[in-house]
């Protein structure tokens, strides 16, 4: 399984330098997250060792259990998960990122809860890119007015964008929602005068199109560790 990791990692590290180079992009403009959402922590370790450093997480307790497993090691935590009003002093202390804020009390807990002696937390908000009743994320409507009052708290860093758009069979249409949320970020940095910097978007089956987009932070578990078979 370790050796597997490895030689999974690299395959999707070439994934996105080829699909960074065909877009005429810099591979080092693209941050891989590693999902590692129920895997254990020897696969993260596994991982580790093969020189990843940066992984995400979806669930509270699944992921403060593996933190503390793996203290000793270098690893910046990005939690992608939806948040639970109760979870949020956790999440505000044990991740570097969170890529899921959809609403403005949740940033507000984050914000108050940080602790004083770490850096701002990282915040992307989590848009509703394809408008469907039952996904989490901020609709296209709501998230100017969003972003402008997340922009103002202390202890967060607003750095741009995440989406999850419905899974798209013809490829020849998965690139829409990416091309939307990247006119989004521009769009709202001039309109709010803000400079966020982060497309967090692009998984396991939709990297490639994601990069030709412009994301800057793709979001991969499966073509790295394999299919899940637990949810929590
Ligand atoms: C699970 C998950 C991923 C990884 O998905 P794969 O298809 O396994 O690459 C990416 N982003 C979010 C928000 C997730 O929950």
């Amino acid at each position: 399984v370790v050796s597997s990791i490895a030689s999974k990692l690299q395959a999707v590290k070439q994934r996105i330098e080829t699909a960074a180079q065909q877009a005429g992009r810099e591979q080092n403009e693209i941050q891989l997250i590693a999902v590692s959402k129920t895997h254990p922590a020897e696969a993260i370790r596994a991982a580790y060792e093969a020189g990843q450093r940066v992984f995400g997480e979806s669930y509270v307790q699944e992921a403060l259990d593996k933190i503390a497993q793996l203290a000793s090691l270098n690893i910046e935590w990005h939690f992608i998960g939806p948040i639970q009003s109760n979870k949020t002093r956790a999440i505000a202390n044990a991740f570097n990122w969170v890529h899921s804020v959809d609403r403005l009390k949740i940033a507000q807990r984050l914000s108050e809860q940080r602790a004083e002696e770490l850096p701002a937390l990282n915040i992307c908000v989590q848009i509703n890119i394809s408008g469907e009743s039952t996904k989490s994320g901020v609709s296209v409507d709501e998230l100017p007015a969003l972003v402008e009052a997340i922009a103002l708290l202390p202890r967060l860093r607003l750095r741009g964008l995440m989406a999850i758009p419905q899974p798209e069979k013809d490829v020849s249409k998965q690139g829409l929602p990416f091309a939307q949320l990247r006119q989004l970020l521009a769009g709202i940095n001039e309109q709010c005068k803000l400079q966020m910097d982060t497309l967090s978007m692009g998984m396991s089956d939709d990297m490639d199109v994601a990069i030709a987009e412009g994301a800057t932070m793709v979001r991969v578990g499966t073509d790295i560790f394999g299919q899940r078979d637990y949810r929590r």
